[in-house]
């Protein structure tokens, strides 16, 4: 067992081993590919290396919703759990996982979480949903059990809990959702609590993002630092790719874990975009047994980074998730992704909660209302964020003022796992 630290060579010698494996199974045991090399006249004979992946067709997301069911590879009753997709874009849908898909999302997070620099010595405080269908609570359960880490289980939500625990058992570690921990922040500051002496000495944010596309910590990781002063890590991850990115010491993009999956990064005509540029995020899963897929659509946006990292791995990295492509806003000549409105948002002091809707005009045209609620009523604040606004995209946005609780009502009532910032409501 390694964290990693493979040559390039190595590296790809693993893979293409992991990868021909893994053809060959979806070749014997998936209906859907069974049907779909045979419709499209693919030999899996022919693949001889990763360099082949080009040869095989995509999935989409819209596949995976029609035919998921034939996407199964094993029998009903060698299903050992059973989870579903986040559905932020459309329906959730089911996955499952066999006794040794369990065993490799174990050793995904162990991998994952000793690259964010957790050892055996670590207490860490989980700040995330263990049950309601969620793969990656258990992930990080059963990776930390496996480094050998003691596992706090708060679950997420309840500030004054979470305090308290941390008072109690000291834990070092925190995992949670960025917004969330800012929540904690505040709970702190209302209640006297020293958060610098606390035990937490690294956190682990998971769902959202913290950084800006030059690594720079982005208004939300930043607001975390400047007030609890910890080694914050990033960690991107979905339940379809059953694999996680997770950020090392450096801070300069989510290492891939190479021995699990193969990542492309493609234009929109589906051609490898050069390094550095954005593109859509592809994926092959390597080692599933349930439900393995093949180059895979996310649908997220990001860059690849290949230079070697200066923790000393090689693999390759996956940057910011910049925004998902369906989620594209063309708003009075500007094109823009809904992270970047949060970010704004989260840069506005006046500002306590938020959601951001877009939606349709009588001319079919995107466009934005923000839902904002202030620390205080004052007619300045509609001035102050209007011009953030201008400063930041040039271009304003509808502001709606509502009640912080209603706001957050919203923002918590849409997805179970994490708070929503963002509502498409397009046709
Ligand atoms: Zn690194």
């Amino acid at each position: 067992m390694n964290t990693s630290f493979e040559t390039e060579a190595q590296i790809n010698q693993q893979q293409d081993e992991l990868f021909l494996k893994q053809i060959q199974y979806l070749a014997a045991h998936s209906p859907y590919y069974k049907r779909i090399f045979k419709e499209q006249q693919i030999d899996v004979a022919t693949i001889a290396s990763a360099s082949d992946l080009t040869k095989l067709p995509f999935t989409s997301k819209e596949d995976l919703n029609q035919f998921y069911p034939e996407l199964l590879c094993i029998e009903e009753h060698e299903i050992a759990d059973t989870v579903v997709t986040s559905g932020t874009l459309g329906e959730p849908i089911p996955f499952h996982l066999s006794e040794k898909d369990l065993d490799r999302l174990a050793h995904n997070e162990y991998l994952s979480l000793s690259i964010a620099g957790v050892t055996s010595k670590d207490k860490v405080q989980l700040s995330a949903t263990m049950d309601k269908l969620f793969m990656a609570g258990i992930a990080y359960y059963m990776g930390l059990r496996k480094i050998g880490a003691a596992v706090i289980r708060v679950g997420p939500g309840a500030p004054e809990l979470q305090w308290s625990t941390i008072k109690r058992f000291s834990p070092t570690v925190f995992i949670g959702v960025p917004s969330f921990i800012i929540k904690l922040l505040d709970y702190a500051e209302a209640h006297g609590i020293d958060v610098a002496k606390t035990s937490v000495k690294r956190i682990v944010c998971i769902g959202e993002s913290i950084r800006n596309e030059d690594f720079t910590l982005n208004n939300l990781g930043r607001k975390i630092v400047e007030r609890w002063p910890v080694s914050l890590h990033s960690t991107y991850a979905s339940t379809e790719m059953s694999t996680a990115f997770t950020e090392c010491e450096a801070g300069k993009g989510g290492h891939q874990l190479h021995n699990l999956i193969i990542t492309e990064c493609i234009d929109e005509h589906d051609k490898p975009v050069k390094e550095g540029e954005i593109g859509e995020l592809v994926i092959t899963t390597l080692g599933v047994e349930s439900m393995p897929l093949l180059r895979f659509k996310t649908g997220d946006l990001c860059r690849f980074y290949t230079s070697p990292c200066s923790c000393g791995r090689s693999t390759k990295r996956v940057g910011p998730i910049l925004g998902r492509k369906k989620q594209m806003i063309k708003f009075k000549g500007t094109t823009l992704y809904p992270p970047a409105l949060s970010e704004i948002l989260n840069e506005i002091p006046c500002i306590k909660s938020y959601y951001t809707e877009v939606y349709h005009n009588e001319l079919g045209l995107d466009m934005i209302r923000v839902h904002v609620a202030c620390k205080e009523e004052n007619e300045e604040n509609d001035k102050i964020i209007k011009d953030h606004f201008k400063a930041k995209i040039r271009v304003t946005p509808e502001v709606v003022y509502e009640k912080v609780e209603i706001i957050d009502k919203i923002r918590n009532s849409l997805n179970f796992r994490k708070p929503v910032d963002f509502m498409d409501n397009r046709k």
